[in-house]
């Protein structure tokens, strides 16, 4: 059974629809109620899980307002897609981090919204995109994702090099015997990895 429209509340005031046709809207209040019931119709399995485990709106959904020549449009927002429907419910529903400066996508003049603002979900969908870049089908892309993962890729490749890093002569006399011999093992496991990436080729021994 679908959702009702009338179980959801922002700031535990029930929602209605007041308009028929999303263009109607005059608030964000109303953009909002005419898109949580445009979810609850929908048969998408993320959308219903959302709108399942959350009835209390965390934030209203602000249309993006771009100009197409010269004159003033507002974003609509399309159910037709599993991507489009779940970051909607995702924007409306779930923890997600407001983005000042916007993502490059959000950022341009030709950014086409949904909404005005650019959040990150702090859970796993999008994985570090930002909603309107997840809606577009364009996660991957997102500026944000793409700095987040340069980022994490920079801090895990610090980490390996402070692992490897050469002890000093006077640091080798202070290990103890079980310390030094985790570390020959250590060393031996990446003479191993190179090898068999064929990084570090056996040498011949001359007979
Ligand atoms: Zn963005
Ligand atoms: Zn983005």
């Amino acid at each position: 059974m679908p959702a009702a429209l009338s179980s959801f509340t922002w700031k535990d005031s029930q929602l209605k629809l007041t308009q028929e046709r999303y263009e109607e809207g005059t608030t964000d209040l109303e953009y909002t109620a005419w898109i949580v019931n445009e979810l609850c119709q929908c048969r998408f399995a993320p959308v219903a899980k959302i709108l399942h485990e959350n009835k209390a709106v965390q934030r209203l959904f602000t249309p993006h307002e771009y100009f197409i020549q010269g004159e003033a449009t507002t974003a609509k927002p399309k159910f037709d897609t599993q991507t489009r429907a779940t970051s909607l419910a995702v924007y409306i529903f779930t923890p997600t981090q407001y983005q000042n400066p916007k993502c490059k996508q959000c950022g341009s003049f030709q950014s086409r919204g949904p909404a005005s603002d650019c959040r990150v979900p702090t859970t796993k969908h999008g994985a570090g995109a930002c909603t309107n870049c997840y809606y577009s089908g364009q996660s991957t892309a997102c500026s944000l994702r793409i700095a987040a993962e340069q980022e994490r890729v920079e801090v895990f490749a610090k980490k390996e090099k402070d692992r490897f890093e050469m002890y000093t002569s006077d640091e080798l006399d202070e290990l103890s015997e079980e310390q030094l011999e985790g570390w020959a093992q250590m060393v031996k496991d990446e003479i191993e990895n190179k090898r068999s990436a064929g990084r570090c080729p056996i040498k011949k021994r001359r007979s």
